[in-house]
């Protein structure tokens, strides 16, 4: 038996698991124990991965060779490796020829390895000659990306997840920790049993198992975040709780916003969030850190956890900058247990980040706009320019190709026909996009029905690789086994797909008489890509990083070979670091963290007497995105077993529901039937449906009665407009009972 340490492919805690297998089987996972994100210990889904690993599984949700439909709505055709992607290949030079390199758009994803993300983005921005490369990780964390820049000066989250043991105050606001990162939630649960005194007040529109476990619980309003946060700043202000040395030390802006916290009233507050005045008062003493003796000498240290509450958003990014506000206002950043730490959903959102993959960014956290920038990557990678024109993010870029305007997409490793919002609009993109390649490990997504050319991507226990953590932490990911097949025809890696391709498209370019405009090699000597190996493109990555903030000079793929390492870790340092901001400078062109002066806007579609419901969506505990890979575990249907909405039990009554009744729900957009359950976990006028149902569980139908499934149906896709992330939290929706034929 071999034993392989690699990475759990889900959350974005990143436990280190140890993979047993035998020959080409995986027989076991274990957590590692000296990993330092887990010390051992994995959730139902990381412990559970070998099921979802079997040859039996395999052979049947598996993506295990190149398959080509020549005409839409056909069975595709096994064809091999060569012909798909000279296939793909010539469709994608004939479609830049005909309209442009911005006729085409690449959509990735965070559960990619940082290293095939680097590829797809310079594929993208220096060979192409378009910005239109967005990734899923746009759903989950550009809030917090956006969030970050806006105050701290750098999109780098300052805290690690030991800081949880020395807080005094845990202040969760906008996440289930309980069931989206279940293993740091067991950390929480030890500082707690180690220090009875740590508070720790959590913020949801629900009444989550985390919520259950907090001291003080406020159940507010959707949407209604950054009211509350300008309200606790309203009353620390008032009854001196801030921390003036500080801010005059090490911030700016505070000003402009003392006046607009003005009208954060406590009564108004308290109206509008939902919650009572003396739980508002509680929060803010509690955040601050201070009990009624010397302020500035007892003040103790308050973490503040955040997710898709906060992210997923139309006003998403001022509700990441109010809660971060609160930190500078109080001191509560660059020391042990203290600051804003935004959790990441998938496994290697952050990385994404990192190599720049995302329409607006560059690699190592370089900005599109800043014309500095794009010449420092243009150099970098040897090419003419990087194109300054901003690139399609998801929900644009899917607009886009519904609108005939984006031709050809390339979808790798995720499942936009069932997790995008506004799924009818997605659903028609993919119709009239008049070539789409889908890169995918499973044969069992959506997205795979409007794919021309599907190409079979290796996935966890083939990959190899790095992934990076909520906390910074670079991992490596390892292979235990090889991928499926043969070299003609099995799953190849995703970063090697993403070459081939691009040294295709160059060759096309020395052969071609007909120059394609906009590419940026006219007449390459040498290949843009010449990496034989996972490791080469990390180096060069890593050399991308020299002198910024996530410098990671210091640590080569060797050093990971010992232990995951955080960053920055620049050149001659032996260790990464723990903590940012310990200083007190920050990453700006003053040095000083910026207070942003944000206001509150409600949600972006408001209920009314059509649509007398708030619907929000989330994760549940077992399961993970679309479940093509936690739907194989039948043991993880043992928690939740099957699809429902969740009503309050009174809203049930007076709809005269019962529990099980099927019900037809429907927004704007779309509609689902399925069954309806009671909770108290909600307030009136408010339901909840998690996220992972598909076209198995869910079906449903668009406006125009074309057919889609699960949540998505109904969600909308407005987003805020610094992020451009989307509102999956909060639509509008109407449930009457389920006529049945
Ligand atoms: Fe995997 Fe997240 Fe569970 Fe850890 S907490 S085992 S990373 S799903």
């Amino acid at each position: 038996m071999k034993e392989t340490r690699s990475t759990c492919p889900y959350c974005g805690v990143g436990c280190g698991v140890i993979i047993h297998s035998e020959g080409a089987q995986i027989t076991g996972v274990k957590g590692d124990p000296q990993h330092p994100a887990n010390f051992g210990r994995l959730c139902s889904k990381g412990s559970t991965l070998q099921l979802s690993a079997t040859a039996e599984v395999t052979l049947q949700t598996r993506l295990l060779q190149p398959l080509q439909r020549l005409v839409r709505g056909s069975t595709p055709q096994p064809v091999t490796w060569d012909s798909a992607l000279h296939t793909a290949t010539t469709k994608f030079a004939q479609i830049i020829r005909d309209y442009g390199p911005d006729a085409v758009g690449f959509y990735v994803s965070g559960q990619l390895l940082t290293e095939d993300y680097y590829v797809f983005n310079k594929l993208a921005k220096g060979l192409i000659g378009t910005n239109n490369i967005d990734t899923n990780s746009r759903l989950c964390m550009s809030s917090a990306v956006a969030g970050y820049k806006k105050t701290l000066g750098a999109d780098a989250p300052p805290n690690c997840y030991d800081d949880v043991q020395f807080a005094q105050t845990l202040f969760i606001a906008g996440s289930n920790t309980a069931f989206a990162h279940p293993v740091l939630f067991r950390r929480i649960e030890d500082a707690r049993r180690a220090n009875p005194t740590q508070k720790m007040v959590v913020v949801d529109v629900r009444r989550t198992d985390t919520a259950e476990v907090a001291d003080l619980f406020l159940q507010i309003q959707p949407g209604t975040d950054v009211m509350l946060f300008h309200g606790m700043l309203h009353l620390m202000l008032w009854e001196g709780w801030v921390d003036p040395a500080y801010m005059r030390a090490h911030t700016s802006g505070f000003d402009a916003l003392k006046a607009t916290v003005r009208d954060y009233t406590p009564d108004a507050v308290a109206a509008t969030c939902g919650i009572r005045k003396e739980d508002l008062v509680l929060a803010s003493r509690w955040f601050a850190g201070v009990d009624d003796s010397d302020v500035a000498h007892s003040r103790t240290p308050t973490l503040s956890l955040y997710c898709q509450g906060l992210n997923q958003s139309s006003a998403g990014t001022a509700k990441n900058a109010a809660l971060i506000n609160l930190h500078l206002a109080c001191g509560q950043i660059g020391k042990p247990g203290a600051g804003p730490f935004s959790l990441t959903g998938q496994p290697n959102a952050m990385g994404g980040r990192e190599v720049g993959g995302l329409a607006n960014l560059l690699s190592a956290h370089r900005d599109l706009a800043n014309p500095a920038h794009r010449a420092e990557v243009a150099a970098l990678w040897g090419v003419s320019q990087v194109p300054d024109k901003p690139g399609k993010t998801a929900v644009e870029m899917f607009q886009a190709a519904a609108d005939g305007e984006i031709k050809a997409l390339w979808i790798a490793c995720t499942n936009p026909a069932q997790s995008m919002p506004d799924q009818a609009t997605v659903r028609r993109a993919l119709e009239r996009a008049e070539f789409v390649v889908l890169q995918e490990a499973f044969a069992t997504t959506a997205t795979c029905a409007y794919a021309d050319l599907l190409l079979p991507a290796t996935t966890w226990g083939e990959k190899d690789g790095t992934v990076t953590n909520s906390e910074r932490r670079i991992s490596r990911v390892r292979p235990a086994v090889a991928a499926p097949g043969d070299a003609h025809h099995g799953p190849r890696h995703d970063w090697a797909i993403a070459v081939d391709f691009a040294q295709r498209l160059e060759k096309l370019l020395v052969a071609s008489t007909v120059p394609i405009e906009g590419l940026n090699q006219a007449q390459p000597t040498r290949s843009l890509f010449p990496y034989p190996t996972p490791e080469s493109v990390w180096n060069e990555h890593r050399e991308s990083t020299r002198g910024r903030d996530l410098d990671i000079t210091g640590m080569s793929y060797q050093q990971l070979e010992e232990r995951p390492l955080q960053w920055p870790m620049r050149e001659g340092q032996s260790a990464g670091a723990q903590r940012l901001y310990e200083d007190g400078v920050f990453p700006t062109a003053d040095g000083r963290a910026h207070f942003a002066n944000v206001v509150y806007k409600p949600v972006a579609e408001a209920r009314d007497a059509r649509f007398p419901f708030s619907l929000t969506t989330g994760r549940l505990r077992d399961q993970w995105h679309g479940m093509s890979r936690t739907g194989t575990v039948g043991r993880l249907f043992g928690h939740v077993s099957e699809p429902a909405v969740l009503m309050h039990p009174q809203d049930m009554a007076r709809r005269l529901l019962k529990e099980g009744d099927l019900v037809h729900l429907s927004s704007k957009r779309g509609a689902v039937v399925l069954p309806v359950q009671a909770s108290k976990a909600l307030a009136m006028s408010q339901l909840f449906m998690a996220m992972h149902w598909g076209e198995e569980f869910v079906s449903g139908l668009g406006a125009k009665g074309q057919r889609l499934s699960g949540v998505n149906a109904l969600t909308t896709s407005a987003f805020c407009p610094d992020s451009k992330q989307p509102e999956f939290k909060h639509a509008a929706v109407k449930v009457v009972k389920a006529e049945l034929p």
